[in-house]
């Protein structure tokens, strides 16, 4: 792919790795190399760690009002946006998602997501308390200021399902608090991140404010244990996660963790059930189910379930199957062939023990090249295959049946994970009971993934730690402050 930028972006420039490393970044659509990235060493992280401290300790940006950053950042969401059709086709050929939801979606929420934290730093004020005190003496007031100074140098990193919406997610709160970062986006679909250097130079962030280094997970592990680095968003896999905690515990670094989930649907027999079939299927076979907060396991009510699954049928056999380019596709490729095995082997496990396929299980005739893999349905499956308890990532959903409804939330929290659940159901009360006991970071109602960006994100149990979103990032990324000054009545000599 010619005309696409492909290296390191550090102190606000681009550079080639040490030793010239690169890696192959693959087309999930045509299966074949759509760049050669620049692979970044130990030693690179170890320059963009640099960079960011230098910008961190004696640049400008730490030190400029909120609301002089935010001008700047309102310059760098402009120019996200000025280029969305180009950022948003690229992410489209880089991770295979359907073009239309990475400019409408994608694009246009990364913009946003810069915007919005820009806003929410300006309101993070500097408090201020009076008290009383007796020191030395001396009848005292204290005015005790608490401040909100950026904690410093942040890790961003990353994984390859939504570059663009999960880097300025972290990249918005970070900038915003005034801390400088260096950004490693996942070896499987680098490029939107990477074009984000550009952008900001444009935009006039400082160089070394942001960073940029793409690379393989060793880059990811130097970066977790870098002295340099004072906190770490990390998003991705539970087992990478716990690598990422276990670095940070030596240097006593805070961390948070998004990781993934095994997120129930609950449809109850009140439930409008056509549009229930429309949101479930949205919920996992949107991002071909390479979504977090995918909603993979189906829970309904007994009653209902076969009228339910027919409708749900239909949804799948809707479903525009096609290239990522092309505009009315709806759903596209898997990120890799590993990842399509991966996805298979877990249908292929849950039919050998006696799961019923409904639909998929299988590639498609057409397209005939690229990593498809049908929406699939799995009926009477069993709570222990792994296709139940374990996260897929993919385009599976899993039937279980449930009679009351304290069996439908025993069955809701029997997972290690955490992330999210959706509730649908006719009745406010039910909604409200059923949300309460579920033990999830959270819970949509007739709705799948609606966002207020001030709200919290996050999982419970193994889907991660700590929140996102409104004040919890800005929580996250400045470092509280107490400033006590004290003052008495003027003191008269003799
Ligand atoms: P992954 O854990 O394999 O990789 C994520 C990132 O970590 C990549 O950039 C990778 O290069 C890097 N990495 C690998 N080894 C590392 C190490 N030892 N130290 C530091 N970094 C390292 O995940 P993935 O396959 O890219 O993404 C899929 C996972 O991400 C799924 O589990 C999904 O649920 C999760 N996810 C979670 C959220 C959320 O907000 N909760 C959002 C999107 C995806």
């Amino acid at each position: 792919m010619k005309d696409v930028e492909t290296r390191l972006f550090i102190a606000g420039r681009y550079v080639e790795a040490a030793k010239s490393a690169r890696f192959a970044d693959i087309e999930p659509a045509t299966e074949s190399e759509l760049a050669e990235v620049s692979s970044a060493s130990a030693d690179d992280v170890n320059r963009a760690a640099v960079a960011a401290r230098e910008a961190a300790d004696h640049g400008p940006w730490p030190r400029m009002s909120a609301e002089a950053r935010a001008n700047i950042l309102g310059r760098f969401a402009d120019g996200i946006e000025k280029r969305a059709r180009e950022l948003g086709m690229l992410e489209a050929r880089d991770v295979g998602k359907p073009v239309a939801e990475c400019v409408n979606h994608d694009v246009s929420r990364a913009a946003r997501n810069i915007r919005f934290f820009a806003a929410v730093a300006q309101t993070w004020t500097h408090e201020a308390t009076q008290s009383d005190a007796k020191f030395l003496g001396r009848d005292l007031k204290l005015v005790n200021l608490t401040e909100r100074p950026p904690v410093g140098v942040g890790a961003i990193i990353i994984p390859w399902n939504s570059p663009l919406m999960l880097g300025t997610w972290n990249l918005g709160p970070c900038l915003a608090a005034g801390n400088s970062c260096v950004l490693k986006p996942s070896e499987m679909a680098p490029l939107t991140s990477i074009a984000l250097g550009e952008i900001a130079n444009e935009a006039g962030i400082p160089p070394g404010v942001l960073n940029i280094v793409p690379g393989l997970g060793e880059a990811g592990a130097a970066l977790a244990s870098h002295p340099n680095v004072d906190a770490i968003a990390f998003t991705g896999g539970a087992a990478t996660g716990r690598r990422v905690m276990a670095a940070c515990a030596e240097s006593l670094k805070r961390v948070t963790l998004e990781l993934g989930g095994k997120s129930p649907n609950l449809v109850f027999a009140d439930a409008n059930l056509k549009q229930t079939a429309a949101g479930v299927a949205r919920s996992i076979y949107r991002s071909q189910g390479q979504s977090c907060v995918a909603g993979s396991r189906l829970i309904v009510e007994s009653r209902v379930a076969s009228d339910f699954l027919e409708l749900l049928k239909k949804e799948i056999s809707r479903l525009k199957i096609g290239d990522p380019l092309q505009e009315g596709t709806e759903y596209g490729p898997l990120i890799s062939a590993a990842h399509r095995d991966r996805v298979d082997s877990f249908v292929t496990e849950a039919v050998a023990g006696g799961a019923k396929l409904l639909a998929g299980g299988k590639a498609p005739i057409t397209p005939a090249t690229g990593f498809y893999y049908l929406p699939t349905l799995l009926d009477e499956v069993d709570p222990n295959f792994r296709a139940v308890s374990e996260e897929i990532f993919g385009p599976v959903l899993t039937v279980e049946r449930f009679d009351d409804e304290g069996q439908a939330i025993t069955s809701a929290n029997a997972t290690r994970y955490g992330l999210a659940a959706y509730v649908w159901t006719s009745k406010v009360d039910r909604a409200l009971r059923v949300a309460e006991r579920i033990k999830t970071g959270m819970v949509w109602v007739n709705s799948f993934f609606l966002r207020d960006l001030r709200t919290p994100f996050g999982g419970a149990k193994m889907s991660g730690l700590g929140r996102q979103g409104g004040r919890f990032s800005m929580e996250f990324w400045t470092e509280p402050k107490l400033v006590c000054i004290a003052y008495g009545e003027e003191e008269h000599d003799g």
